[in-house]
């Protein structure tokens, strides 16, 4: 049965080496069989053409080749485009393409679903499915390249950003993996600064990243610079409190260097008063930091509204006047569900969409 087969992808370089020996083949075809995963994105056996077909018939016997395939892709009228993806057992996971004033950035997920249950997020409705596999991160990238060269002829993406689906931090092996292999010199071999993981703020992951001592960036899903409103819409603050998340972020600047992005979702008469900017700005005293303020993307059900533009720029000028970098960010791709906070919609059933007809959305 073509399940019972160990996946091709889990095996790391020894591994390999170890049946290619058995094979009575030569160590050396490892590498060229990792680059044909990991550099070339080869989906099947067949395109490995550096191999003889032999081997490459013998490595069919052996091992399975999973690779998501693209199931919908849907392009929005400012030219984001989501695609939900196809996993090996079937289920679909969304990642989003973003082009911005010549720059690509690919958004992608980490988990099916999410568990955090955050109330001003669509995810949060999925409940948490699964983990996904280091592969199938992985796997988000090399496809979204592939959809940025056929659709806007650019060959690489600018960024890479963790903030799809899931939390990354609950899902730390495999997020971790995926990056070193967009990172490393089998894989397309992105710069670490150009990739962002993105987390609610789960105290122990960020105290790990900082072990670790990541060279990616950091950025924290704040929102709110309160316990009392924070924990209000944030389940997990109340284990992950500000005061400890302060902390960990200091210890993450201590050990890499770097300086963390701290998101602020601004919701209209919730957390964008004057006193909330003053606690905001107490709070990024503690490490160097900057901030994104980004517009509430309404969600069914969800009792928060978006910030006006009056609203919004108070908030950034009183920032400001504390001596706060503050960026603040567009909301893209929302007619068609692919803005933070909104990758569910290839999960709900046809009659629960909350729109009807979606123009540009082809289905394979
Ligand atoms: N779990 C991680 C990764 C998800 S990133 C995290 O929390 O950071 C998705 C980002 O979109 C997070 O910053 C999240 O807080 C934000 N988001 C969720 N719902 C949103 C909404 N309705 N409008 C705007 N942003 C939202």
């Amino acid at each position: 049965m073509q399940k019972e087969k160990p996946n091709i992808r889990t095996i790391d370089e020894a591994g390999l080496k170890d049946w290619l020996k058995v094979q009575g083949e030569k160590p050396f075809r490892a590498k060229q069989i990792r680059e044909w995963l990991w550099k070339k994105h080869a989906t099947t056996f067949d395109e490995m053409t550096s191999l003889s077909i032999d081997l490459r018939t013998r490595m069919k016997e052996h091992f399975r080749l999973p690779a998501l395939q693209v199931s919908q892709l849907q392009k929005s009228r400012d030219n984001t485009i989501k695609v939900g993806f196809r996993l090996e057992d079937n289920l679909l996971v969304e990642g989003v393409l973003i082009p911005s004033a010549g720059r690509y950035t690919a958004c992608i997920s980490s988990q099916l679903g999410c568990a955090l249950g955050c109330r001003f997020c669509a995810t949060a409705r999925l409940g948490l499915n699964r983990n996904l596999h280091f592969d199938e991160i992985f796997d988000q990238v090399a496809l979204l390249e592939k959809i940025c060269r056929e659709h806007y002829q650019q060959e690489k993406l600018d960024n890479i950003v963790l903030m799809g689906m899931g939390e990354p931090l609950q899902n730390y092996e495999n997020v971790i993996k995926a990056i070193e292999l967009f990172t490393g010199k089998e894989g397309p071999g992105y710069s670490p600064s150009r990739i962002t993981l993105s987390t609610v703020g789960i105290i122990k992951g960020i105290e790990r990243l900082a072990d670790d001592k990541v060279k990616f960036n950091l950025a924290i899903s704040l929102h709110a610079a309160t316990d009392e409103k924070r924990s209000e819409i944030i389940p997990v603050n109340r284990k992950n409190n500000l005061e400890a998340l302060g902390r960990s972020l200091k210890y993450f600047h201590d050990k890499t260097g770097t300086r963390i992005t701290l998101e602020y979702v601004l919701m209209d008469g919730f957390n964008d008063h004057p006193e909330d900017a003053a606690k905001l700005a107490l709070f990024c005293k503690q490490f160097p930091c900057k901030i994104n303020l980004i517009p509430y993307n309404p969600v069914e059900g969800a009792p928060y509204k978006t910030s006006d533009e009056i609203r919004t720029l108070r908030f950034k000028t009183l920032l400001e006047k504390r001596n706060l970098v503050v960026n603040i960010r567009q909301s893209r791709g929302a007619d068609i569900e692919a803005a933070c906070g909104q990758l569910a919609s290839t999960h709900k059933k046809p009659g629960l969409r909350g729109k009807s007809g979606r123009p540009g959305t082809k289905t394979t």
